[in-house]
């Protein structure tokens, strides 16, 4: 017969911190996280970001410290950011052996073959007018044009895994950037890295500080018309099964925070897709403002929403956080 008191007492589980530890079901531990770096100029000192607190555009001549301060922190993996010093049209900065971003990486893979060095490819960052791609106009209106783009993108990416990149990461959502990308790397001899697709990148307000950051922002128009409909999640399985189909290795899905859903319905979907979450440089600095007016606690406030991350899903997670939650370890 049921007694008035509880028989089942899930309290009972969460009274000993130690038996909370061991029951625990997500963690986030730093070989989770991957660092993004910003690299800018060849020399001088690092500059301060205004967008984004605490992080900075890194020359090349600071780039060794850099790395070997990432190393020091157990940080075993980094995305690369250029800024050039010459923009064009064409974005040609992005393929030229003399990049600012293939001259990082063999100075990364110089200094140490431990770090996993990820290069985004996408050419926003290359290009006078700031678009991911080759612009086509008509009568007034813009839009890039996405075949073209497939073949910059491919010589992109063929320049990245010469100078030594360990992983290509496409950001641009074109349509067929991974499959022109598998194509083009396989011909080149580099079967053998892994493609990580950006592959449901949403039109989000929330890569603003990042914009300042790389120098990228679009200087007319907007990115409406290749990122996708932040109203929309049934789509991003369309987008991620594409991937798939096209020799995807590993997935991702940015912004993170405020696309849970997303990435829990990716996961469920695809249990043994890698899938990757991008914290975004706005999703960072909402949590540095709050902290900074004393609303939040900071340490808390990463943990908790990297922890949400994971739990959605997320194998591994972008974040401008990771160098900081790795000293608070
Ligand atoms: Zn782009």
């Amino acid at each position: 017969m049921m007694t008035a008191v509880p028989f089942v007492r899930l309290r009972r589980l969460r009274q000993h911190p130690v038996l909370r530890e061991l029951i625990r079901e997500t963690d986030v531990h730093v070989s989770d996280l991957i660092a993004p770096i910003f690299i800018k100029g060849s020399e001088g000192e690092k500059q301060a970001i205004s967008s984004m607190p605490g992080y900075y555009q890194i020359p090349l001549n600071r780039l060794s410290e850099e790395v070997e301060e990432i190393l020091a922190l157990g940080i075993s993996s980094v995305i690369l950011f250029g800024v050039p010093p010459h923009k064009d049209p064409y974005g040609s900065d992005a393929y030229h052996e003399q990049g600012i971003i293939q001259q990082a990486i063999r100075i990364i893979k110089n200094i140490t073959s431990k770090l996993l060095v990820i290069s985004d490819v996408c050419f926003c960052e290359y290009t006078d007018h700031g678009h991911c791609g080759l612009i086509k106009e008509s009568g007034g209106t813009f839009d890039i044009d996405n075949d073209k783009t497939l073949k910059l993108l491919v010589k992109q990416s063929i320049s990245h895994a010469q100078a030594g990149a360990d992983v290509i990461a496409p950001s641009g959502m074109m349509d067929g950037m991974v499959k022109a990308i598998r194509c083009g790397l396989d011909a080149e001899g580099f079967e053998q890295i892994p493609i990580l697709s950006y592959s449901i990148k949403y039109n989000s307000c929330l890569y603003g500080p990042f914009r300042i950051a790389a120098e990228g922002a679009p200087t007319f128009g907007d990115r409406s018309t290749h990122f996708m409909d932040p109203a929309n999640s049934k789509e991003a399985l369309r987008e991620a099964q594409l991937d798939i189909d096209e020799g995807a290795d590993m997935l991702m899905v940015k912004p993170a925070h405020s696309y849970l859903d997303v990435i829990y319905r990716l996961k469920e979907k695809y249990p043994s897709m890698p899938l990757g979450a991008y914290h975004t440089s706005g999703e960072f600095c909402m949590i540095k403002a709050a902290a900074e007016k004393g609303w939040v606690d900071e340490k808390k406030a990463v943990l908790e929403i990297l922890r949400g991350i994971r739990r959605a899903g997320a194998d591994f997670i972008i974040t401008y956080y990771a160098k900081e939650f790795a000293k608070w370890q």
